[in-house]
């Protein structure tokens, strides 16, 4: 193997000292502890490994966590008045709703409903149109997390040729806003892109973000390219018994990781990053609403 493995665990914890550090000096100095408020609606087993993680880690970084649990089968307009009641409440700085929602509830409505200034998943439309335009926002975390590990990987990603595969709203497309603003040169891929392996072969940094495991094999990847894997898929692995699974990413690490010259291993790399980034969007989000000068080096 020739590649850097980029520690996106090792990453994350420094992040979450950072947010731990800004958390303490909001208390010490403002009396104000930052408050994250996620909802979840219904039983997703998923999702509620999700939340509870991130309960768990809000708490560890000392901001309040506070937990909605809502019936699946929850209207529309008792979840919106929650959302209002969060926007007003001011303990309250991010408001992250688990998503997906069960398929009686608008995700968009939902999503549009949350303060913008508390949407701390940066994907309600005003945040959407500012990453766009390159106005500050609160950037969707898991791009926000990648963009973290690249520009500490390379310094500067200025005319850098940057492919990202994947064009979700959660992803591909805020993460390519994100190296646009960057200035990469940047192409994004999707399901009816032609010549994929030629058009990956061409980049400098790699974003794989599809969902469909180890698509992505080492003789598309040039020589010494950094490849985020943004991919979490689960796969039968017999080997290592009867019934067992695995987590893969979207790119065949062991092919990948012969020619890459940094990689990102799944688990362990963009997965970790995406909570310390919530947490990050939270204190930012925590900063500006009371005024107070943001962390740089929680937000990009
Ligand atoms: P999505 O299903 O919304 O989007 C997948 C994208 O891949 C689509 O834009 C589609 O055009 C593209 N695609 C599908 N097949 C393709 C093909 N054969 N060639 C090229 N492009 C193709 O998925 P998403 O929500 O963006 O998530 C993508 C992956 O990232 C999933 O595995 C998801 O679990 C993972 N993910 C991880 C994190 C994290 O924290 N690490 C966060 C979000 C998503």
């Amino acid at each position: 193997m020739s590649a850097k493995i980029i520690d996106g665990k090792a990453f994350a914890a420094t992040v979450r000292e950072r947010v731990a550090v800004h958390v303490a000096r909001l208390k010490a100095d403002h009396s104000i502890t930052p408050g994250l408020a996620v909802v979840l609606v219904g039983e997703d087993p998923a999702s509620q490994v999700y939340v509870r993680s991130k309960g768990k880690m809000t708490v560890e970084v000392g901001m309040n966590s506070y937990e909605h649990k809502l019936d699946a089968d929850t209207s529309e307009a008792d979840l919106l008045a929650l959302i209002q009641q969060l926007n007003n409440d001011e303990d309250v700085h991010g408001i992250l709703v688990q998503l997906p929602l069960p398929n009686h509830l608008n995700e968009d409505l939902v999503i549009n409903a949350i303060d913008p200034a508390k949407d701390v998943d940066g994907f309600c439309l005003s945040n959407v149109g500012k990453l766009a335009t390159g106005q500050k926002s609160m950037v969707p975390c898991t791009p926000l997390g990648c963009l973290m590990m690249l520009r500490d990987h390379h310094g500067s990603l200025s005319g850098l040729n940057a492919v990202v595969i994947g064009r979700s709203n959660i992803v591909g497309k805020p993460m390519a806003a994100l190296l646009l603003g960057d200035s990469c040169t940047v192409t994004i891929a999707h399901s009816r892109t032609k010549d994929l392996p030629d058009v990956v072969r061409g980049a400098d940094i790699v974003v794989a973000a599809v969902g469909r495991p180890e698509m992505v094999p080492g003789d598309w990847i040039k020589k010494g390219a950094t490849v985020i894997d943004v991919g979490i898929n689960r796969i039968d692995a017999p080997e290592r018994g009867e019934g067992k699974t695995r987590l893969v990413g979207d790119v065949d690490f062991g092919s990948a990781s012969e020619v890459a010259g940094a990689i990102t291993p799944v688990p362990g790399g963009v997965g970790p990053m995406t909570i310390a980034c919530l947490l990050a969007n939270t204190v930012t989000a925590c900063s500006r609403a009371n005024g107070l000068i943001e962390p740089d080096d929680l937000t990009v």
